[in-house]
């Protein structure tokens, strides 16, 4: 049974705009009503020989409340089909989750944090290959490709929150060179301003809780794809049988605010474009982040591939460096301190701050999403609000990235470290460990690794696949948790289980304030009990089953498995924050 298709449909002569207007321009079949109704039932009667000729069984695949907002996003976008979820992270997960472990996947540096730390702390345990790079630097692109292992280029333009823009039609022809899919973020950048699959793009995300919905009252994601191929088949299972589907009266909801679209985007957008120049040149401020201003670097693609407006975001930089930007946050008043965006009302937000320690945003940056207010009041509300600060920055407001370790050794050394630096680092420190090169010999690259060992060891192969594709490919990399002379080779199983804890995951997580103790061992079985940092520990099942299990099997041959005894909810020193503010 399918649900009733096709979902994009054709209206010769009509514009997009009047299309989205009338939502396509349906009216209800039954009551002659302009607005659908919603249909709440979650089930739908079979014929009486049992089958569903409607082709509607039930609910969660075939709610008959998706068809309006769905049918609508697919022709706006120009796509074959559409799909809403219960959000935009469900709809990016779709498209991850229906990817195989071990695929390889490119994804922006700079894009929504949210979906870089799930990849960085779900996909990439769960066996996704991810590697972040600066997709709007094409030759790092191009660099990057695998051809038969990337499946999936991901790319947001402009992208959150510094704006960056990706020409997503050279990226579509080096990914489609390499055999991969292109999908694209549009969250910032509605099918007003940018149709993805008209410059190549296989499926295109929104967050439909932003601009599409419009009005800060619902959470909904959508993805859009261009043909029905046999990867949106299993995005398609994913949606029905993951289950992250949207309520229907959300998807109602939905299509009353797209029909609205136009007009606030339009308006959102020339609005910040006037913030944007009103700003440029500020002396509280040492840049304006913004694709529609002729200083920023991807202004050129951005004119190409956005049309009729740059969008309603942009980014501002306080020369008084983290303090200058949150002290213009706490004095505006018409702007509303809160995160999201793209509704009726204006945000401002410091990012930094929010995204945490391993954030690539600097830390003298504001966020903005422009409403639908009148923009003097909200040029003279950010006036007055940059009028009360300092411009001076205490100098370690600047981020800058950390510095490679093991200056000074060979070249080779040096190209793992600064790859190192670039590619992993970032990643491990998301996750609550680090790694450095300890030696470089005889074509073997020996990497330490500290920290939480799951923070690092689910990596390996992402950072053998790494090290080989950029600097050699016949060079081997050895992962030594630390001292490989400790007591873990020889004695008893239980002695040598204690030796390796002792030795190297003790030493590793006790930045953390913790420790991981032998309980007992049952014939192959180890129970361990993580305490202090590891026993509240969001990510300890992560670093018991890929980070100690790994090391205690590779070292103690005879071990089978490794059971957690602990009582996490007990666990009063969480290392790995799980929510803001802890
Ligand atoms: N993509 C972008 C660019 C976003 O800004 C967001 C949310 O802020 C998302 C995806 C995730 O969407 P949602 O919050 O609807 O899950």
């Amino acid at each position: 049974m399918t649900g009733p298709k096709p979902k994009s449909s054709s209206h010769p002569g009509l514009s997009a705009e009047t299309l989205t207007a009338q939502a396509l321009g349906n009216v209800d079949e039954r009551t002659k009503a302009l607005v659908p109704p919603i249909h709440p039932s979650t089930t739908f009667e079979r014929d009486a020989d049992g089958e569903y000729r409607s082709g509607r069984g039930y609910s969660r695949p075939h709610n008959p409340s998706y068809d309006e907002p769905e049918s609508l996003l697919a022709t706006l976008e120009g796509g074959s089909d559409c799909l809403l979820f219960a959000s935009g992270m469900a709809a990016a997960n779709a498209v991850f989750q229906s990817l195989l472990p071990g695929d390889h996947v490119v994804a922006p540096r700079v894009m929504y944090w949210a979906l870089r730390k799930w990849l960085i702390e779900s996909a990439m345990s769960w066996g996704l290959d991810v590697e972040f790079l600066d997709t709007s630097d094409l030759d790092q692109l191009r660099a990057a490709m695998r051809p038969g292992k990337t499946r999936l280029v991901w790319l947001e333009t402009p992208a959150n929150p510094t704006w960056d823009v990706t020409d997503i039609a050279a990226a579509s022809v080096i990914a489609h060179e390499a055999g991969a899919r292109v999908a694209v973020d549009s969250t910032v950048a509605p099918p007003v301003i940018t149709r993805p699959i008209e410059h190549g793009a296989d499926l295109v995300m929104h967050s439909a809780t932003k601009y599409l919905n419009g009005h800060s009252d619902v959470v909904a994601g959508a993805l859009v794809c261009r043909e029905q191929d046999a990867f949106w088949n299993r995005v398609t299972a994913w949606r029905r049988d993951a289950g992250g589907v949207l309520g229907t009266f959300e998807a109602w909801l939905l299509l009353r605010g797209m029909r609205t679209l136009f007009v606030r985007v339009q308006r959102c957008s020339e609005s910040a474009l006037a913030i944007a120049r009103h700003f440029g040149g500020h002396p509280k401020l040492h840049a304006v982040l913004y694709p529609g201003l002729p200083d920023h670097p991807g202004h050129d693609i951005a004119r190409r591939q956005m049309k009729g407006g740059f969008g309603g975001m942009l980014s501002m930089r306080h020369r008084g460096g983290q303090a200058g930007a949150m002290e213009t946050a706490a004095r505006v008043n018409v702007f509303k301190r809160a995160t999201s965006l793209g509704g009726v009302e204006s945000l401002i937000e410091h990012r930094a701050s929010i995204e945490g320690p391993s954030t690539p945003v600097p830390a003298d940056l504001l966020r903005f999403s422009i409403g639908l207010e009148h923009p003097d009041d909200l040029i003279a509300d950010l006036e007055q609000a940059l009028d009360h600060t300092v411009a001076d920055a205490h100098q370690d407001d600047h981020k800058t990235s950390s510095p490679p370790l093991n200056q000074g050794g060979d070249s080779l050394t040096h190209t793992v470290e600064n790859l190192l630096a670039e590619r992993v680092r970032p990643v491990a420190a998301e996750r609550g460990g680090d790694l450095r090169v300890k030696a470089v010999t005889d074509g073997v690259v020996q990497l330490e690794i500290s920290g939480s060992p799951g923070a690092t060891f689910p990596l390996r192969a992402h950072i053998t696949a790494l090290i080989q594709h950029y600097v050699a490919a016949d060079l081997e990399i050895a992962f030594l948790a630390l001292d490989s002379d400790s007591g873990a080779e020889s004695g008893s199983v239980a002695e040598r289980i204690t030796a390796l804890l002792n030795d190297q995951i003790n030493p590793a997580v006790s930045a953390h304030g913790g420790q991981i103790r032998l309980a007992r061992i049952e014939q192959d079985v180890v129970y361990l009990t993580l305490e202090g940092g590891c026993q509240g520990c969001a990510m300890a099942d992560v670093t018991l089953r890929q980070g100690v299990e790994v090391l205690i099997k590779e070292h103690v041959p005879e071990i089978v498995s490794v059971v957690d005894d602990t009582d996490h909810t007990q666990g009063r020193q969480p290392y790995f924050k799980t929510k803001k503010g802890m």
